[in-house]
């Protein structure tokens, strides 16, 4: 499987980095062994002094394909979770300074937390779902799908002219501002709607 993500997929984010809107969607990729479930603990890497939390909703492809339709879109993912991109901001900053892929400050092993999984019909309106992540009981992000620059059909047309989408592949769809820094002992609660489906410490 693999996992696709998005950057700068909302503006007030993009602001927050000084950086400029995109014309087209954004993405780089994760490894497998990045994925991090069940709750388990996240450990600071000994590389970075400075990784950052971004927390993401997270589809979850259900049928292989490839140059799919935008209107058609809706029809390869059934479920939708939530997930944090884990970044070495100080390891990313030097990557982009020098032009070069930003792999190392985002794919490192278990950079990739995921929640539980909801299926999408639970949702009246994939343009309207709220999610938030709690830092030790207190509000530290919180978006809404409405603010997507590129909306979640849009994103599995626009991937899939690149790479065949395969059943159980994941897409990090980007996140809204209020990214930070984690410390060790933080515990980190990210809900989908009033829904707790990540629940993890950093160590
Ligand atoms: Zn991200």
């Amino acid at each position: 499987m693999k996992i696709l993500c998005i950057g700068r997929n909302y503006s007030e984010h993009a602001k927050e980095l000084n950086n400029p809107l995109p014309k087209k969607p954004i993405f780089f990729t994760k490894t497998d062994s990045s994925i991090l479930k069940n709750g388990k603990p996240f450990f600071i890497p000994d590389f970075s002094n400075e990784i950052h939390y971004e927390t993401e909703l997270v589809l979850k492809i259900s049928r292989l394909g490839k140059h799919i339709d935008e209107k058609f879109a809706d029809r390869y993912f059934n479920e939708i979770g939530i997930g944090i991109d884990f970044t070495a901001r100080d390891l990313q900053r030097e990557c982009k300074a020098k032009g070069l892929p930003w792999e190392i400050a985002k794919a490192f092993d278990n950079s990739a937390p995921l929640g539980k999984f909801l299926p999408k019909n639970r949702f009246k309106d994939m343009g309207d779902i709220n999610f938030h992540l709690d830092i030790n009981g207190e509000p530290a992000q919180k978006g809404n799908s409405k603010d997507l620059i590129f909306s979640f059909n849009h994103l599995i047309s626009y991937l899939s002219r690149f790479f065949t989408l395969k059943t159980g592949d994941l897409i990090f769809t980007g996140t809204p501002a209020g990214v930070g820094p984690v410390k060790k002992n933080d515990r980190l609660q990210a809900y989908i709607e009033d829904e707790l489906l990540l629940d993890f410490m950093v160590k």
